[in-house]
């Protein structure tokens, strides 16, 4: 099966090489076609499912996720129904309109689009996309390793840290599981949080899988209240720091980063730029960052503005 995903660019940025005395890696997951990494794992796991009968993808997502769920409905010429809550902003539900899935609106927070999203699914042919939680997803996720890798070692790099964004953790436990893949055991990985939307944070102190009462960020894309348990597992068995940033460190970093490499990025994805911007004392030691440039359609000049 050829992948639905696209091979992203690994691009050095530069001024922050040499602002930190680093090679500070970027690999641009915000130039796939769905505009986040999320077409890696949600593409292959929607792929999976057509191949064994599917004809009806069905996503509870007001955003990159439903995004990718779209273009991957799409792409395989199957109906797509992306279920997302009162918030979502109007000219999100036409982007995805816009792709040909129907969109529908249902309940006021996520949970309870959730369980319209299941009920929809028990149906037969129908397949339930979930945003992170899914084997699948996570090996879709790991292929991003194996580009990185083969990337750098062109370049005659060698990666020595992996920063990325948790929202869920499907990210994380799709780059771990690449670079256990590639022999690569002990490579640190800093995972990156808002302050409002710590759930892998809060799990890690508390020993447990802990579900936030609330999220405050604004990094929305970040607002899982509760990891995956893959995820906070791999806590317990990898190299894992947790790191937090406050939502306006999240945001200059996406403003700098708009400005030095004339992308534009959201706040869920500010948040791992921060960690070089900023040069927070995780980094201290490190040579080699690559940090993963998750992307996100949730962000315009406008909204970067204000
Ligand atoms: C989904 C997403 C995240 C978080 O990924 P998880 O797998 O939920 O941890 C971060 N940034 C962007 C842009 C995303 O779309």
């Amino acid at each position: 099966m050829t992948p639905l995903h696209i091979a992203t660019p690994l691009l050095e940025h530069r001024t922050l090489s040499a602002a930190l005395n680093k090679r500070v890696l970027l690999k641009m997951e915000n130039t796939q076609p769905s505009g986040s990494f999320k077409l890696r794992g949600i593409g292959l796991m929607c792929q999976r499912a057509v191949a064994q009968g599917a004809s009806h993808l069905v996503c509870p997502s007001g955003g990159n996720a439903g995004f990718a769920t779209a273009v991957a409905g799409v792409a395989l010429g199957v109906r797509t129904t992306i279920l997302v809550p009162q918030t979502t902003p109007l000219t999100v539900r036409r982007q995805i309109a816009d792709l040909g899935a129907t969109v529908i609106v249902h309940g006021e927070v996520w949970d309870s689009t959730n369980l319209e999203a299941r009920r929809l699914a028990d149906q037969a042919g129908t397949i339930y996309i979930p945003p992170f939680d899914h084997p699948d997803i996570w090996e879709g996720h790991a292929t991003l390793v194996d580009e990185a890798l083969r990337q750098s070692r062109a370049l005659g790099l060698e990666i020595d840290v992996v920063v990325c964004s948790v929202g869920g953790g499907g990210l994380m436990s799709g780059i771990l599981q690449g670079l256990h893949q590639h022999g690569l055991t002990r490579l640190p990985l800093i995972a990156v949080e808002t302050e409002g939307a710590a759930s892998l944070r809060a799990a890690i102190d508390a020993g447990e899988l802990v579900t936030l009462p609330a999220i405050t960020s604004i990094a929305s894309t970040l607002g899982a209240k509760r990891v995956a348990a893959e995820a906070f597992g791999w806590t317990q068995r990898h190299d894992v720091r947790s790191v937090l940033v406050s939502d306006a460190q999240a945001i200059d970093a996406a403003r700098r980063f708009a400005n030095d490499q004339r992308v534009l990025v959201e706040p869920a994805c500010g948040a791992a730029l921060a960690v070089a911007y900023d040069n927070l004392p995780q980094l201290a030691g490190f040579q080699c960052p690559l940090i993963v440039v998750c992307g996100g359609i949730g962000v315009d000049l406008k909204m970067l503005a204000q």
